[in-house]
């Protein structure tokens, strides 16, 4: 899951939903669970649910954006802080490894508290629902993992464009275009995770994703004492 950083409040608002333009401002169109990008149709989210946390209604650090299948599998869970991990806090990338097919599951490395915490993240909004056998299955409507296995065939595809065109920077400039019209940027990273510059330039391409995140080779790092 993509790492996200919104930056302070940039006004006070009356109702939520006048946000929903300055978070897409921030972080771009993408849901900031399943990461795949919606032109329209993006809602604002809370992370703690509004139903349970009137004081929170308004409050910008509370909201996130979250397309129809992530929204619907969240619904009011209502997870503490210290029991999760959240996207716009921790360095979510360390905590979930996607792989060829669509699949996302929780980071094998993770042990213990941590893996709790990720695990949670994951169950929140049901990401690693998938029509494979020993997944937790998706709902009729839900094609978030069609569409991550879709971006993963695109990026390897890309890839071997980038190959070969020798590696160019038009060949570059192609790869970035199609990743920022799909989105799934941790699809993108895994996919490419042999090319330091060309992981380099997809944070870039990312509104919102924070640089601080990754080391000098594009490889995520620890945002948090946590380790994530
Ligand atoms: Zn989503």
């Amino acid at each position: 899951m993509r790492p996200i950083e919104k930056g302070a409040a940039p006004r006070q608002y009356t109702d939520y939903r006048q946000a929903a333009g300055d978070l897409e401002a921030r972080l771009g169109k993408y849901c900031s669970y399943c990461e795949r990008r919606l032109p329209i149709g993006l809602a604002v989210e809370h992370k703690a649910p509004k139903e349970f946390h009137e004081d929170r209604e308004l409050d910008w650090d509370n909201f996130l954006l979250s397309c129809s299948n992530c929204n619907s599998v969240k619904l009011l869970k209502d997870i503490p802080d210290q029991d999760t991990l959240w996207p716009d806090r921790h360095n979510t990338l360390l905590a979930i490894t996607y792989a060829k097919g669509g699949f996302a599951e929780v980071a094998t490395s993770l042990r213990g508290r941590l893996r709790q915490r990720a695990r949670s993240l994951v169950d929140l909004v049901g990401l690693d629902r998938h029509q494979a056998t020993g997944f937790p299955k998706p709902a009729l409507r839900d094609a978030r993992w069609r569409q991550r296995e879709e971006a993963w065939s695109t990026a390897e595809f890309c890839r071997e464009r980038y190959e070969s065109l020798n590696q160019t920077d038009e060949a570059l400039r192609f790869v970035l275009d199609v990743a920022r019209g799909l989105g799934f940027l941790s699809v993108w990273l895994s996919v490419f995770a042999e090319y330091p510059p060309v992981k380099l330039r997809l944070i870039r391409v990312f509104p919102g994703t924070p640089g601080s995140c990754f080391d000098s080779r594009g490889d995520p790092v620890a945002r948090t004492a946590l380790g994530v």
